[in-house]
């Protein structure tokens, strides 16, 4: 089997580049997954997103090291699996972080990547609700759209939002970020808009786009400094399949620099380790592990009408489930967070480093913990936008199988735990003022018995999780740490690019799926300049 591209892995950028790819019919495509097809009954239901913690047929499932600045706790890691990938199990928030974020990745020397540059790509996937605008398209892909709201106390969050100070606004994918408001999400007619359903599904009949669903890529061979195919095992059976012009990597900010390090590319003493012979040594591939750190201040609810498994929450939910069945709407049609916004943790800082997302209900690590969703709560979470920790991601094991061993190394700089203080000090202003103070009773985490800075430190410490934007692991740049160029493609190899989360110089200040998507747009371009 040969193609002339072959893109491994199927997620948020895999997906937009093997559509894009594969719209001149002169050339063919394979599109490689390690997980199935992305489809199910639960898949698309926006108001399901929960149950992916439990379930591996769409997820990964990873473990993290345990986290020295959170207090030793290992992170829960759901990473997508199958064709859509981490967008078939993520909240659906639509952000693309500050234009900022892209004109610095120009300024760190990357050519073609400042806003200006990636805007037309953002605007390319995008079939925005609101119509067409100097910042949205209209007719792409990529459902973008305003959702009805069915939490009442969303409303109010905004409302009390703009009482404590921060301005109102209505589109985060405008000029600015700044201020509070309604997210819009990656939904279309109360289904979830997966890349699967946004870039694949529309395209499958393509003669000339193979999908190669339950293939896990073990290694990229390579002749002289080209690589050539990749091996594949489906259903326990190898094989190898072979690219005639390209290999794009898209398998994510762990599946990218794993598979590269399996093949011999990345840092010596993390091969060695292994018994790998070193092909090639990059020693960026798998550093500069980059995620959001997130942490809530939580209340118990006066009104009994958010999300909750008590006795009333059920019969709420089984409302839901016959509003859902009878048209696809109410409270399954849509994210369990609604509104929130980007701020600054303080006066100094000029763009919003602190995204902050109100949901309905208790929750904690991935709503894992199911005793506290079986209270009636609300909580204000807030992310450093952009944290200056960085950690890792390096082999546990020569077997390809093996998941990969991830230190996130949060709060390592002090730095961020100072800022996320101030954050959980900005989320109490806004949660207790009016008209959201109404809905809110007792402080039930951190407590109102914290406030000095050292009592919220070991709070933040203790509780932080992180956002599930994993990014940065095999980054783009020109200096010795860095692993493809602005072009994505790989030093010093040939014929090998890279397109997903992992090459994020810095982290983009909001939720990631926008922009690993662009970035999939973007190489699609990239590919078809240097061919012709
Ligand atoms: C729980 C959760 C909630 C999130 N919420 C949001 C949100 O609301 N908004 C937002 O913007 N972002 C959100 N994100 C983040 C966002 O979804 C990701 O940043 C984005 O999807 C990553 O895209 P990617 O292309 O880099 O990788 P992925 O989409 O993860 O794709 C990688 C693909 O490669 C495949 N793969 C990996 N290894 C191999 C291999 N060896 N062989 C073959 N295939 C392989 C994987 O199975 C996967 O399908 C969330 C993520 C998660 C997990």
């Amino acid at each position: 089997m040969e193609f002339d591209y072959l893109i491994v892995g199927a997620g948020s950028a895999g997906a937009a580049l093997a559509s894009r790819l594969s719209q001149d019919s002169n050339v063919t495509v394979g599109l490689i997954e390690a997980g199935g097809d992305g489809r199910g009954p639960l898949v698309d239901v926006p108001g399901a997103f929960g149950l992916h913690a439990f379930i591996q047929r769409y997820n990964w499932l990873y473990m993290s090291e345990p986290c020295p600045g959170t207090a030793g706790r290992r992170h829960f890691t759901p990473r997508g699996k199958g064709v859509g990938g981490s967008s078939l199990i993520n909240a659906m928030v639509y952000v693309r972080g500050a234009p900022s974020d892209y004109d610095n990745w120009a300024a760190l020397g990357n050519r073609g990547w400042a806003y200006d540059d990636v805007l037309p790509y953002f605007r390319a996937s995008e079939a925005n609700s609101r119509g067409a605008s100097a910042y949205h398209g209209a007719t792409g892909p990529l459902a973008v759209e305003d959702v009805p709201c069915n939490y009442a106390a969303a409303d109010r969050y905004i409302a009390a939002g703009v009482a404590a100070g921060y301005p109102a606004n209505p589109d985060f994918n405008g000029a600015e970020t700044h201020g509070v408001g309604r997210y819009q999400f990656t939904i279309r007619d109360g289904r979830r808009c997966s890349t699967r359903a946004a870039f694949i599904d529309p395209i499958a009949e393509r003669s000339n786009l193979e999908i190669l669903s339950d293939c896990h890529a073990t290694r990229i061979n390579f002749t002289d400094r080209r690589a050539v195919s990749v091996d594949l095992v489906r259903k326990g059976h190898p094989f190898t399949v072979g690219a005639r012009r390209e290999i794009i990597l898209c398998s994510g900010a762990f599946g990218t620099p794993q598979l590269l390090m399996l093949s011999g590319v990345g840092p010596g003493d993390a091969l060695a380790e292994h018994g790998i012979d070193i092909f090639h040594e990059l020693p960026g591939v798998g550093r500069n592990l980059i995620d959001h750190p997130d942490v809530a201040v939580s209340y118990r609810s006066l009104r009994r009408d958010g999300f909750s498994l008590a006795p009333v929450g059920l019969l709420h939910l089984l409302g839901d489930l016959l509003r859902y069945s009878g048209g696809r709407k109410g409270r399954l049609a849509e994210s369990l967070a609604p509104v929130g916004g980007f701020i600054r943790s303080e006066a100094h800082v000029q763009v919003p480093d602190m995204q902050l997302h109100f949901t309905p209900l208790l929750y904690d690590d991935y709503g894992r913990k199911l005793a506290m969703l079986a209270r009636h709560g609300l909580s204000g979470h807030v992310y450093l936008a952009r944290p200056k920790s960085t950690g890792w991601v390096r082999l546990s094991s020569p077997d390809p199988f093996a998941p990969p061993r991830i230190q996130y190394n949060m709060l390592d700089d002090p730095d961020d735990v100072r800022a996320l203080v101030h954050g959980l000090r900005h989320v109490r202003r806004i949660m207790t003022q009016q008209p959201l103070a109404g809905d809110i009773g007792m402080e039930l985490t951190p407590g109102p018995a914290a406030q000095t800075d050292a009592e919220l430190e070991d709070f933040v410490r203790r509780t932080c999780q992180h956002a599930y934007h994993p990014v940065g692991t095999a980054r783009m740049g020109h200096d010795d740490m860095a692993v493809v160029d602005d072009r994505l493609k790989v030093h010093g190899l040939d014929g090998l690019r890279i397109a997903d989360a992992s090459i994020m110089p810095t982290i983009v200040s909001g939720n990631t799926n926008a922009a690993c998507i662009m970035i999939g747009e973007k190489c699609a371009g990239l590919v078809r300049r240097d061919t012709n």
